[in-house]
C-alpha cells in the first residue's frame, strides 16, 4: 500500500506487523500531517481526578476489581473533587475527567451534583468515565451539564471480551449499544482499546480500528495492556494467541495504532496516553503527540489517593503535584513547537 491511499483490512494488519523503519517513519509523517490538518498544532490537556478506586467488576486486566482485596478503597468527597476542579481552572486547563472504577456508591444524585457545581463554579468542560452505567445515570449527568463520556470497548472479538470481563452479564454488544445511546444523549463520545491483551490477535487489531470509524468516535484512547500482578491476565492465567497471530503490548505497537487511528479518524481527539508514557517516560508522551496524538491528560488526583487507583503498576507521574506536572508537560509541549490548547477542545467537525 502507498501513502495516501485509503486502507482496508488486510492494510491495517500489514501496517500493523510492519518493521521497516523507513516505512515506519513515513506512516509517522502521514500520520502528523493529517493531524496539522484537521485538529491542528495545539495539545489539549484534560486534568484527570480519579475519584474512586472501588469498582463491583472484576475485568481480568484491571487491578482494582473487585477482587482485589489487598487494595485500600476510596471516593473523593464533593468538596475534594470541586478542589481539584479548581486547580485544573488556575492551571489553564480545559477540561476535567473524572474517573472511577463501576462505583454504585458515586449515585446518580451524587455526581449530578457535583457535575452542576463544577460547570456553575468553574465552567470548565466535563467528561465523566464511571463504566457502564444505568440511562436515567446518563441523562441525569448530562441534564446536569456533563459534556463528554469515556467508554472502552477494550477489544472488538466477542469472545476475547468476554474472556476478559467474567462478571456480570455485560457483553461487548451492549458496550456499543451504550456508546451509541451516549451520542443519542448529546454527549462527545469517547473509546478505544488496549494494545496487546493476551489473545488480542492483528486481526482482532484491525477490527478495533474500524470499529473507530464505524462508531464515529469524539475521542479515541490507545494503550499498552500492562500486567497488573494481582489480576488474572498479570498472572498468565489467560491463554496468549499462537505466536504469530499475537498483538506485542509494545511502545512501537502503540505508536502504530495510535497513527493509523488519526489516519482512519483523522477529526477526532487522539490522547497520548499514561500507559504510553509508563512505558517510555522519557519521552513516550512526546512521540505519541508526534505520531497522531493531539491530547495530554495530567493527574489531577490528589496525591494520597493517587497510587490507590493502581489500575496497572509504575504508573507514569505518580509522586509528582498537579504544580510540577503542569509545568513539566507545558515545557515539553512548547519545545515540541506546539501550543497548549485554549478552550475546552471539543471535537471540531469538517475542518482541512
Ligand atoms: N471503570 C471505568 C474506568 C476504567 S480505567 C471503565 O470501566 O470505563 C480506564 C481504562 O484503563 C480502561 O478502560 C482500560 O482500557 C485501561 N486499563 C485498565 N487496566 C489496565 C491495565 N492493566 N493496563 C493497561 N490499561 C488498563
Amino acid at each position: 500500500m502507498r501513502p495516501g491511499e485509503p486502507m482496508d483490512r488486510r492494510d491495517l494488519i500489514e501496517w500493523l506487523r510492519e518493521s521497516d523503519e523507513a516505512r515506519l517513519e513515513e506512516l509517522w509523517a502521514r500520520a502528523d500531517a493529517t493531524r496539522r490538518v484537521h485538529v491542528g498544532d495545539e495539545v489539549h490537556l484534560r486534568g484527570l481526578i480519579e475519584v474512586s478506586n472501588h469498582c463491583v467488576r472484576r475485568c481480568a486486566y484491571c487491578g482494582i476489581n473487585v477482587s482485589n482485596s489487598e487494595v485500600k478503597r476510596y471516593r473523593m468527597s464533593a468538596e475534594e473533587i470541586l478542589a481539584c476542579a479548581r486547580q485544573a481552572r488556575e492551571l489553564g486547563y480545559g477540561t476535567v475527567v473524572l474517573q472511577a472504577g463501576e462505583d454504585y456508591g458515586l449515585t446518580r444524585g451524587a455526581v449530578a451534583d457535583v457535575v452542576r457545581r463544577i460547570k456553575d463554579e468553574t465552567g470548565l468542560a466535563v467528561t465523566l468515565s464511571l463504566g457502564e452505567r444505568s440511562d436515567e445515570d446518563l441523562r441525569s449527568w448530562r441534564a446536569a451539564g456533563a459534556d463528554r463520556y469515556l467508554l472502552r470497548f477494550e477489544t472488538s472479538d466477542q469472545e476475547l471480551y468476554a474472556r476478559i470481563h467474567p462478571s456480570l452479564p455485560g457483553r461487548l454488544s451492549d458496550r456499543f449499544v451504550l456508546l451509541r445511546r451516549l451520542r443519542e444523549l448529546g454527549y462527545e463520545v469517547g473509546s478505544g482499546v488496549m494494545i496487546g491483551i493476551p489473545g488480542q490477535t492483528y486481526a482482532t487489531l484491525a477490527d478495533d480500528l474500524q470499529s473507530f470509524v464505524e462508531l464515529d468516535l469524539d475521542m479515541i484512547g490507545v494503550g499498552p495492556w500492562l500486567p497488573h500482578p494481582v489480576t488474572p491476565l498479570g498472572r498468565g492465567e489467560l491463554p496468549p494467541a499462537a505466536d504469530s497471530e499475537q498483538v506485542p503490548n509494545t511502545e512501537l505497537m502503540t505508536y502504530k495504532v495510535v497513527a493509523l487511528t488519526r489516519l482512519l479518524c483523522p477529526e477526532a481527539n487522539i490522547p497520548s496516553t499514561t500507559a504510553l508514557a509508563t512505558l517510555n517516560l522519557a519521552s513516550g508522551r512526546e512521540l505519541g503527540l508526534t505520531r497522531g496524538a493531539n491530547v495530554v491528560m495530567p493527574n489531577l488526583t490528589p496525591v494520597e489517593y493517587r497510587a490507590l487507583y493502581e489500575i496497572y503498576p509504575g504508573k507514569a507521574c505518580i509522586r509528582e503535584t498537579a504544580n510540577e506536572c503542569v509545568h513539566c508537560l507545558s515545557g515539553r509541549i512548547v519545545r515540541m513547537g506546539r501550543q497548549i490548547g485554549r478552550g475546552s477542545g471539543g471535537r471540531r467537525r469538517g475542518r482541512g
